[in-house]
């Protein structure tokens, strides 16, 4: 069996169990487990849900697919550039029914302060934790904290299955609904009936195909057995990095001083006194030196499809043209680290 099946259980059971979660659920991707999550809190056509803009676009396309309006909060500062509970609270509306908060870089969210809100205002608040698997908030899994998480196993993240998704919640109707509508409101799905566990099907919701296939499971199963020593790895380059990069004038290192474990998925900086053009330009040279950099992220509230969605953001519009996010694998070595904070050392110094 090569569809949605046996590996795929062994998959989800083993995701639970190390997220010590009662239900994990595979999909297709993250962008679909966004988009049930959303579903499944209940969150309708003209009902405002708050976000960070500083995050991937699909945190917030996912909103806009049940018709919602995303409402964009800024991040706290550049030193913690994740979603700021004050901002939260000033955007709150009547209208208002959910939170989607994303824990940057694998690096928790103020998870206290935002489900004292949620609490207070009776809000759904779900955790996309796409660059946190593992990773941890006071003792907490990230993605366990809120009503639902959501993972991704897109090639570039901490675990990869090519595509894929998971859904993780405690509440046993949202796992039950969402298994429901991962395979077109089905009640029954093809392996069951091929192995004579049941023979006939209704249809009972507008579902989607949204499965993770055994393939994908199977390549998940195997990177479950890599990920906690890849993690323990990224731990120690982070800790190397920081003693290399604090001398460095000019510079933020985010999350300095965060002593949770963090996935680390990517190691950001943020150039302090700076414009994108300088940005760009010292991107520019530690490229022609060899090292490849990125950005997380282009910031959502700029793009033209949610120009009508427009939000002052000062902290978030800094951080977007500032910061660079230089390699981060469990193969660098000590040797690389000295070398790419040397040359970014140099390449300061002379901008
Ligand atoms: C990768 C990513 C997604 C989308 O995940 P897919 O599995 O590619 O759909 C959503 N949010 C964040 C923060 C991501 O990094």
């Amino acid at each position: 069996w090569i569809s949605t099946g046996p590996k795929t259980a062994a998959f989800e059971k083993k995701f639970a169990e190390m997220l010590h979660v009662d239900h994990a659920v595979a999909l297709s991707n993250c962008t679909v487990s966004l988009h049930l999550a959303l579903k499944l809190t209940g969150v309708k056509s003209g009902d405002e849900v708050i976000c960070p803009s500083l995050t991937f676009v699909a945190t917030v396309n996912s909103i806009r697919y049940v018709v919602a309006v995303p409402v964009f909060a800024d991040v706290t500062s550049y030193e913690n550039p994740t979603i700021d509970p004050e901002d939260i609270l000033k955007k709150i509306t009547p209208k208002t029914k959910a939170v989607v908060v994303m824990h940057y870089g694998g690096f928790a969210c103020d998870m206290d302060r935002i489900m004292e809100i949620a609490k207070t205002y009776n809000l759904k608040v779900i955790e996309d934790a796409c660059n946190g698997p593992l990773a941890e908030y006071k003792g907490k899994k990230l993605c366990t904290i809120g009503d639902i998480g959501c993972f991704s196993f897109f090639s570039n993240k901490n675990i990869s299955t090519g595509e894929g998704g998971m859904l993780i919640t405690n509440n046993q109707e949202y796992a039950d609904r969402c298994k429901l509508l991962r395979s077109h409101g089905m009640t029954s799905m093809s392996y069951d009936r091929a192995k004579g566990h049941s023979t006939a099907y209704d249809v009972i919701e507008l579902g989607y195909n949204y499965r993770m296939d055994d393939i994908h499971s199977s390549i998940g199963l195997a990177q479950l057995d890599k990920i906690e020593a890849d993690l323990v790895k990224r731990s120690e380059i982070r800790k190397a990095y920081i003693d290399q990069l604090k001398g460095i004038e000019g510079i933020i290192i985010p999350f300095e001083n965060y002593t949770d474990f963090s996935s680390n998925y990517i190691f950001p900086i943020v150039l302090q006194h700076s414009t994108f053009e300088k940005r760009d330009k010292v991107r520019e040279q530690l490229a022609e030196a060899g090292i490849q950099t990125s950005v997380h992220y282009p910031a959502v509230h700029r793009f033209l499809i949610y120009k009508d969605f427009y939000s002052e953001l000062p902290v978030t519009d800094y951080l977007v043209d500032n910061l660079i996010t230089l390699p981060m694998y469990s193969k660098l070595t000590s040797e690389n680290i000295q070398f790419i904070a040397a040359t970014l050392k140099e390449v300061l110094s002379n901008g």
